[in-house]
């Protein structure tokens, strides 16, 4: 299966629009080839300073990694895992359940903090965090239990989502289909195919998440290939959007409330202006932590900082 998948994502790395479409009646069939290794469910809220102690724990385990970039998705994931997204029996394999597409891969460590809440993933597996022998690497993988699909190269993950949703309309089911996307993987061309796609086959069951951080690995996204206003465009392509600051959780819960109810045939957006590296002084807007190693002095910093929000 694992094969099967892998030969999908790089074929979707050739023809987006294809992709889609494959992916409405094959990637439902696909199921995690991983075993899981879960322990006792921990009942806490998606609380965010918890989850930022927890990508900062991997971080510091893992010795190399995206940090600025999960943090900036923090609320965003909290409030989708807490109110929003349904595993029927808190099974992340459920043929009914809805989906989490992070499309940026390399804000994984995020979904893997939430993922441990919601005891898929043993602390155990946290520690092990992008070390020789572990199944969790620094870009999501669809091959990990409860992650839908591989998240790196950027740029295809929205074009699965629309697969997804358009299977979901074939079975007529009201799965709904989330897909996390980032302001700089929105220079990405195949997003917009996908946007396309998505309207044209009026997916009101997809709902895009784009964490406006303005920052991109290279330097900010203005610079590099700025975007301009991304809820005009998502707009022009026919998708309800919102606009919200992607750290006020009532916020995003508001949006996402509002948005996903409208089962209009218009596909929905929201533009989350978030700040990366939120949550630790020394990281907010510094793109020197979109990809960088902790030292033991940085890690007991940021920790001081998270544990005394
Ligand atoms: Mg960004």
């Amino acid at each position: 299966m694992l094969e099967a998948r892998q030969g999908h994502f790089i074929w979707a790395a050739c023809h987006p629009f294809l992709a889609a479409c494959v992916s409405a009646d094959a990637r439902l069939i696909l199921s995690n080839c991983c075993g899981r290794e879960l322990e006792m469910q921990n009942s806490r809220p998606y609380y965010p300073p918890v989850l930022r102690k927890s990508i900062l724990d991997m971080a510091f385990a893992g010795s190399a990694v995206h940090i600025g970039c999960a943090f900036s998705i923090v609320e965003i994931l909290a409030v989708l895992h807490r109110s929003h997204l349904r595993f029927p029996g808190n099974d992340p394999e459920h043929a009914d359940r809805d989906f989490l597409v992070l499309s940026k891969g390399h804000g994984v460590m995020a979904q893997y903090a939430c993922m441990h809440e919601r005891g898929w993933l043993p602390k155990s597996a946290l520690a092990r965090y992008f070390k020789d022998g572990t199944h969790l690497r620094g870009l999501g993988e669809a091959a990990v239990t409860g992650l839908e699909v591989t998240g790196g190269s950027l740029g295809h993950g929205l074009s699965v989502g629309a697969g997804l949703a358009l299977a979901a309309k074939f079975k007529q089911s009201d799965q709904r289909i989330y897909a996390i996307v980032g302001d700089g993987e929105a220079n990405e061309g195949p997003i917009w195919e996908a946007m396309l796609f998505a309207a044209h086959f009026r997916l009101d069951n997809l709902l895009v998440v784009i964490d406006k951080n303005d920052f991109q690995a290279m330097g900010a996204t203005r610079d590099v290939l700025n975007g301009g206003d991304l809820a005009a465009k998502f707009q022009a392509f026919d998708f309800d959007t919102e606009t919200v600051d992607g750290h006020d959780e009532a916020a995003l819960d508001g949006a996402l409330n509002t948005l996903k109810t409208l089962r209009n045939g218009r596909p929905k957006a929201i533009i989350a202006q978030t700040v990366k590296g939120k949550g630790v002084s020394f990281m907010e807007g510094n793109n020197v932590w979109h990809y960088t190693r902790l030292t033991p002095e940085t890690y007991a910093a940021a920790i001081g900082e998270v544990e005394s929000t």
